[in-house]
């Protein structure tokens, strides 16, 4: 395997990182980057094998639960756009959720996280880890002071979601890392909706930043996958050793088509994005929504937090549909080109009624204290003209 002609460099900004950065090139020399849809590798002797068994030297590769030069590429150029020493990436979002907490935590150990989370997030946190003797202890994440709270020393980590599904809490990540920092403890931030794109996560103070890829990094909603980034030492030592072992590694088939998403994901992201804002703004004050949650509008009560952390505020909105889940299933139902399904980040826009279908597991009162109303939905803006999605948007309204 050759390096490709240039080497990546660091002042290369980050389009360019996202079309170069992690290319290793095969004798062939080919310009698309190659996909190595092979589970294991040929050793020249017995003794090569024992060798790389030992200790496999770069770009050395065992078994594909281990390692694989397309999920390598997918890894490098993820953690260079990223500004993380590595990465690790995983078969789902969910196993990179699990593989970062699971890894790093053991019996005794205390986790704070914040309560507003994904459905499955929170399955984690809740139900798995105490059973392992894991004392999870959950916070308002959006009130700093229940962080000091709760954060005492010897904490082991914090984990949040940093704008939180579906609600769209914006979680201040420099002052919950400072908080956590002060403790010792470990700062690991779920960051799909703030997007690899407009966040600098690790900029401001996160230690290790999980994304599901299946969001906006495939951004076509084909592949299921996710990431792990952090320190060489974090990625390498704790997470690779648990996950290599478990089997939560990427395919390469989803890391090339991964790995082919990052070249044009901040063109995708931006059009979604202004796109988002337009549509926000149109449906502000319609008559039959009761409420607009985007970050980019004025009313979002972290509007001010959200210019500051992110570049853009994200390509999801949730809307509060006035009368219930009656008339938030009729505005589904109305509508023509959105599509009713449960991804986002996808270039079709996608809506969801959280409270029966992704957040379906909680109780009422859960769902409540998180603002997860009966008329709640989420609208996930794709790369449609906005025109139409405005349009389509409000027929559905009249016609609900
Ligand atoms: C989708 C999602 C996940 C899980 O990712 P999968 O790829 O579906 O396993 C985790 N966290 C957040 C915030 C998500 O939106």
């Amino acid at each position: 395997m050759k390096d490709a002609p240039h080497k990546p460099r660091k002042t290369w900004k980050s389009r360019t990182r996202a079309v170069h950065s992690g290319t290793r090139r095969s004798q062939y020399g080919e310009v698309s980057e190659a996909l190595f849809l092979t589970q294991g590798f040929v050793y020249e002797t017995a003794e090569a094998a024992e060798a790389r068994f030992v200790q496999a030297g770069p770009d050395e590769y065992i078994y594909a639960r281990y390692g694989n030069p397309t999920v390598a590429m997918f890894e490098e150029r993820i953690a260079a756009l990223e500004g993380a020493e590595d990465a690790f990436a995983t078969a789902s979002g969910m196993a990179a959720v699990n593989g970062a907490l699971v890894s790093m935590l053991r019996a005794g150990d205390r986790v704070v996280a914040a309560r507003a989370l994904f459905g499955s997030c929170l399955y984690i946190l809740e139900e798995i880890l105490p059973r392992f003797g894991v004392e999870v202890v959950f916070v308002d994440g959006t009130d700093l002071g229940q962080w000091r709270a709760a954060v005492t020393p010897g904490t082991k980590a914090v984990f949040f979601e940093s704008m939180s599904n579906p609600t769209l809490e914006v979680i201040d990540i420099a002052a919950v890392a400072e908080i956590a920092h002060a403790a010792g403890a470990t700062v690991v931030v779920d960051n799909v909706f703030a997007t690899p794109v407009f966040s600098d996560a690790i900029g401001q103070g996160a230690d290790v930043v999980i994304y599901s890829a299946t969001k906006h990094i495939d951004g076509q909603g084909r592949c299921l996958g996710g990431v792990i980034l952090g320190t060489r030492e974090f990625v390498r030592k704790t997470v690779e050793p648990y996950l290599k072992h478990t089997g939560g590694a990427m395919s390469p088939f989803n890391a090339w088509v991964m790995l082919k998403s990052l070249e044009h994901m901040d063109l995708r992201c931006r059009a979604q994005a202004d796109s988002a804002q337009k549509v926000a703004e149109a449906m502000e004050g319609r008559p039959g929504i009761a409420r607009v949650i985007y970050p980019g509008l004025a009313s979002h009560p972290q509007h001010g937090l959200a210019a500051r952390q992110m570049e853009r505020p994200g390509t999801v909105i949730a809307l509060e549909i006035e009368g219930g889940q009656a008339a938030a299933f009729r505005f589904l139902n109305a509508l023509q080109l959105v599509t009713i399904s449960n991804n986002l980040g996808d270039a079709k826009s996608i809506i969801t009624h959280p409270a029966t279908t992704t957040h379906q597991r909680l109780s009422e009162e859960a769902r409540l204290s998180l603002g997860i109303t009966r008329g709640l939905v989420r609208l996930s803006v794709g790369l449609e003209d906005a025109d139409d999605l405005i349009a389509d948007l409000a027929q559905a309204l009249e016609a609900a």
